[in-house]
């Protein structure tokens, strides 16, 4: 017998590119455009109250780097750091699909021109998509890995106003499908959970929803203020509270016990990746202690992902007791 926790107790997104790529893969993060509808203030769109003027990059320098310069630099720290050997290029910041299909090739090429790239993956939001970026897509599919994530932030049209997306719950659904039945890519969403509205209610009604739609993958954000942003605002007037972490524990929690055990999770958090920007809440501050927090209280009352969830096929079973068996702590003394 097995002792002590067999893993996470939720299906992480390692396990889900090792099965792709029969190993770990490490994210590049790069930002190629500084540019989105909201930005532009297309058709009385407003910037995102939670964005910030990098577009949500992970590294500020980025925007005036060229693409090769980006890649190699941070290939270079994290092959060191961490002796990786394969890479995804995340062309992250803004709405990467904002831009020319002539640019969005030169930058997949630019990608893949490194040996240890095995693929990229785009973020985009909604609206953004046409028949022209699903050819181009699936055009690199035939060749390389291909990942889209995709901004949906939540299925309630209140707190996607209060958040000025810009868009709707039903766009980003309609949005999901046309991608599933045009293109052969990996599909992801991004959810923001802290809303005001959001209940204990609203969560089960995402993991409800998120079940019946055709993606791989899901990475959620607690909403957080950083400066110079809408939100910031808002806060300073005392028109936005942020949640505390045992709230956000509860829900990501709650989220995760009844969502299908076939959705990979990315992180179960957001940080700010410039400290000094952030506003509040103060917790947030710190990336693994708030990981910690979360699996910790998972680990205390054994709660896993798909716990309460009905599984239909073979597959989700056997994935449903796998992730069970990972929420179950084996003491030394009964081996
Ligand atoms: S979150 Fe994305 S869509 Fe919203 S303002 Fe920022 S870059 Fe634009």
């Amino acid at each position: 017998m097995e002792k002590g926790w067999l893993g996470l107790p939720y299906h992480t997104i390692s396990e889900h590119y090792n099965q792709l790529f029969g190993e770990k893969v490490y994210k590049i993060p790069v930002t190629v455009v500084d540019d989105c509808p909201n930005r532009r203030g297309l058709k009385g769109m407003q910037t995102c109250v939670f964005c910030d003027v990098w577009g949500s990059a992970a590294n500020a320098e980025s925007l005036s780097m060229e693409l090769r310069a980006q890649i190699e630099k941070y290939h270079g720290h994290i092959a060191q750091k961490y002796k990786a050997k394969a890479f995804l290029i995340y062309f992250q910041a803004y709405t990467n699909t904002f831009t020319k299909v002539s640019a969005l090739r030169h930058n997949f090429d630019v990608a893949l021109s490194y040996p240890w790239v095995k693929g990229f993956t785009v973020g985009t939001r909604p609206d953004c998509l046409s028949k022209s970026v699903f050819d181009l897509w699936n055009e690199y599919h035939e060749k390389s890995f291909v990942c889209v994530e995709m901004g949906v932030q939540s299925f309630f049209n209140d707190q996607l106003e209060f958040m000025r997306r810009g868009h709707t719950a039903e766009a980003s659904i309609e949005a999901i499908h046309k991608i599933a039945d045009n293109t052969k890519v990996d599909l992801g969403i991004h959810l923001i959970f802290g809303n005001p509205g959001e209940t204990d209610e609203t969560i089960v009604k995402t993991a409800e929803i998120v079940n019946t739609l055709p993606i791989t993958n899901i990475k959620l954000h607690n909403m957080h203020v950083l400066k110079n942003t809408p939100l910031e605002e808002m806060y300073h007037k005392g028109e936005f509270t942020p949640i505390d972490r045992e709230t956000y524990a509860r829900r990501v929690e709650l989220f995760l016990q009844h969502v299908s055990p076939r959705f990979a999770m990315h992180r179960l958090a957001a940080y700010s990746s410039r400290w000094d920007e952030l506003v509040a809440p103060e917790w947030t501050k710190n990336k693994m202690g708030t990981h910690q927090f979360i699996i910790d209280q998972l680990r205390a009352k054994g709660s896993y992902q798909s716990q309460f969830f009905k599984a239909e096929s073979v597959v989700e079973l056997e994935e449903q007791k796998f992730l069970a068996k990972k929420a179950v702590f084996t003491p030394s003394s009964l081996v």
